[in-house]
């Protein structure tokens, strides 16, 4: 048992199965996820500013009768979040920020309704992007359908982990490492942490009526990042793009579900 002494005794923690009736609820929740991104796809352009997107997404939420998560969630004061170019998760809208021809922005929503979360996030462009932003959102969308193609009953959480690591570095693009996935259900954060780096055939296994919210985070740069000092925008160290996806998931006894579709 030599093995134990050298691996840190650390017990993950419960992850926790959903049956059909709350994957139903929280793919109500995910709907009004998705319409929010659908009016953020219609509302980015230039001009726009990232309070304005945020007010648009409050007043979908609230028809719904649902909640934004992230508004209060840890002090965060806003109720999307929304990252431009080198930002990369956690950008706080703001009045004064107005997007430009050439930005890529990255929103985040999240949604709890009845009791449940709904969590996706999509990268944006504004009018007219660079082919290497262009390239970035392109690498940073195939890594997240292509971990969603592993999260299959049996698979391990490494095995999507070296997925998206592989697919995201064969195209000469980083993952960023300090920021992972997660658990999603009754709360935005439950275990297990879903990190996209790392090697196959390591973690839990994947069983039927696990939700997950996948969300790639990819630099042209250096994976290292700097949060600002709101505390809160995290940033790319040397300053180069940043694109995240992400979708809420169950799997199955068969192929994954998206829960944060229309
Ligand atoms: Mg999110
Ligand atoms: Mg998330």
């Amino acid at each position: 048992m030599i093995r134990s002494l050298l691996v840190p005794a650390k017990r993950p923690s419960a992850v926790t199965l959903r049956d059909n009736r709350e994957i139903a609820q929280m793919r109500e929740a995910g709907r009004i996820v998705a319409r929010v991104h659908q009016a953020m796809r219609e509302y980015v352009r230039s001009g726009v500013t990232t309070a304005e997107l945020d007010a648009v997404a409050v007043d979908i939420i609230r028809s719904h009768d649902a909640t934004p998560t992230f508004l209060g969630y840890h002090g965060f004061p806003a109720s999307i979040c929304t990252s431009l170019n080198d930002e990369i998760v956690h950008g706080i809208p703001c009045p004064q920020q107005v997007l430009t021809e050439g930005d890529i922005i990255s929103i985040d929503v999240g949604v709890t309704y009845q009791g449940w979360v709904g969590d996706s996030g999509w990268t944006y462009a504004v009018g007219e992007i660079s082919d290497d932003a262009r390239c970035l959102l392109e690498t940073a969308e195939g890594a997240l359908w292509a971990g969603i193609d592993v999260m299959h009953a049996g698979n391990r959480l490494g095995d999507y982990s070296a997925v998206v690591q592989s697919y995201v570095e064969e195209r000469g693009f980083e993952v960023i490492r300090e920021y992972t996935g997660h658990g999603v259900g009754r709360e935005m954060h439950e275990p297990p942490e879903v990190l996209n780096y790392g090697d196959p055939g390591t973690g839990i296994r994947f069983r039927p009526g696990l939700t997950l919210a996948l969300e790639p985070m990819v630099t042209t740069g250096h994976w290292l990042t700097k949060a600002d000092d709101d505390g809160w925008t995290v940033r790319t160290s040397d300053g180069a793009l940043s694109a995240h996806f992400e979708h809420s998931i169950v799997v199955t006894s068969g192929a994954p579900q998206i829960l944060t579709l229309l």
